[in-house]
């Protein structure tokens, strides 16, 4: 081991974090979990022994006729759009933040605010290493494990190459803002205008419920005003800020989010405008280290998908313990087909950051019991507390029948991770 690196690892929240070796080649000598950048919240990407999949960046293939893109697992969506919008095409679904790698987005089937479906619906083939050998997977070819790695959260093999789908796309998006004062017309806005765009996601203020609605398509270069279609092909480096050190635990409190909130709501404008499509898609990757706001303790953030009554009743125990949420982004999903497990299904999801304390898990218990009520499913890109309990009540024929292909892939148990301890071990 003392070939290895051992450093200080955290999910995305800073919680938890452990001390870990960093493998740079694949040993199944040892067990270990394949890491990107670290941007799920929880401890899905952490172990005692991580390979850093990072390294893997380079472009392999592109072909716009056929629209496909060929890529190394560890490259960021950020290279691969920067590359693409110029040229007038884009990745079909992206997430909150463009700095994952692609074999994450592939290993969490991540969604997004398109309403064309989740990562793995675009992905045409991968090439995995198991501990049971070598494989190219497709839809054709050994497609259990395609369907199996795709949301298989790193624990059926490392993915180390994928040929992905591409759309025309644009450096602009035309947004469409309706602003609202109460929770009930923002679900019912959402549901009767999410069909008419492309992209849809909505903010909420949890202190008094004001939401704004964003929805948006892809901007027409020939519709575009004379600035922005002669900086079209152009990318203006943003200047981004960074936390340079964890903030002292009080630093972020419900005063100065109500006041932000506050001017936020006011500053977005009922109407049509034009976006920058790294502005719309990925507001927070312009403050680099924005997790390090919440202090040492860190922060979870709670994301569930599923019936609209779970998202009120989900509000009423927020106002009953008055401890609000600082972000919460709401959007509706579709199901996402012939995945062995996934969180990816029809209906409302609702994502929600709480710095850790007593009293905030001690609420997100209360959710559990919301969640099982209503047949909901939680997104463990996002977890780091749920019990082991809640989590097969949850996901049971899901987690059997991905522990089913672990026994043909990884009989041995090689790749682990903290989180699959924690929950999956019975
Ligand atoms: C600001 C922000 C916004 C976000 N918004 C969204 C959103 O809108 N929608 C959404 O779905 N998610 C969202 N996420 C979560 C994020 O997209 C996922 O957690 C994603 O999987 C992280 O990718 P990563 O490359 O950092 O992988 P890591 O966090 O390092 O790993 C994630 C998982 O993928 C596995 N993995 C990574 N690389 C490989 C590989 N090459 N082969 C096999 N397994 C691998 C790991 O083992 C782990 O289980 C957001 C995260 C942040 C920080």
């Amino acid at each position: 081991m003392d070939t290895y690196l051992k450093t200080n690892i955290c999910g995305w929240g800073n919680y938890p974090c452990i001390e870990s070796y960093i493998l740079n080649e694949i040993d199944f000598s040892k067990s270990f979990i394949p890491r990107a950048y670290g941007k799920s919240y929880g401890d899905e990407a952490i172990y005692e022994n991580v390979y850093d999949t990072t390294l893997l960046d380079f472009f392999i293939n592109i072909d716009f006729e056929k629209e496909f893109i060929e890529v190394q697992s560890g490259i960021t969506l950020d290279k691969i759009l920067r590359f693409l919008l110029p040229k007038g095409y884009a990745l079909p679904i992206v997430p909150g933040t463009a700095l994952i790698s692609v074999g994450g987005a592939i290993s969490n089937d991540i969604h997004g605010k398109s309403s064309r479906g989740s990562f793995g619906d675009f992905v045409e083939s991968f090439d995995i290493i198991t501990p049971s050998g070598e494989y190219k997977c497709s839809k054709h070819e050994n497609p259990e494990l395609f369907y199996g790695a795709m949301g298989g959260m790193g624990l059926l093999g490392i993915i180390t190459k994928a040929k992905l789908h591409i759309v025309k796309g644009s450096k602009y998006i035309k947004q469409h803002i309706i602003k609202t004062n109460k929770l009930s017309n923002t679900m019912e806005l959402l549901k009767k205008y999410d069909k008419d765009f492309e992209f849809s996601v909505v903010w909420i203020d949890a202190f008094t419920e004001k939401s704004v609605l964003m929805f948006g398509d892809y901007a027409n270069y020939e519709t575009l005003p004379l600035d922005l279609k002669l900086s079209f092909r152009a990318f203006n480096e943003k200047n981004t800020i960074n936390i340079p050190m964890f903030a002292p635990n009080f630093i972020i409190n419900d005063m100065d989010m109500k006041a932000y909130n506050m001017r936020y709501f006011h500053k977005m404008k009922d109407g049509d405008s034009y976006v920058d499509y790294f502005e719309y898609f990925f507001p927070l990757d312009s403050v680099k280290n924005w997790n390090r706001l919440y202090g040492k303790r860190g922060f979870l953030q709670y994301q569930f998908v599923g019936k609209e009554e779970a998202v009120y009743e989900i509000f009423d125990i927020i106002k009953s313990y008055k401890i609000y949420p600082y972000l919460v982004v709401l959007k509706r999903l579709k199901s996402a087909k012939d995945r062995v497990f996934s969180f990816v299904k029809e209906g409302f999801t609702l994502a929600m950051d709480f710095p850790v304390n007593d009293r905030v898990l001690n609420m997100l218990n209360k959710f559990d019991e919301i969640i099982q009520k209503y047949n909901c499913l939680i997104y463990m890109a996002k977890d780091a507390r749920v019990s082991k309990d809640v989590f097969w009540n949850i996901y049971k024929e899901q987690i059997n029948n991905l522990m089913f292909l672990k026994a043909k892939y990884d009989k041995e148990f090689k790749l682990k991770s903290n989180m699959f301890e924690r929950l999956f071990m019975r």
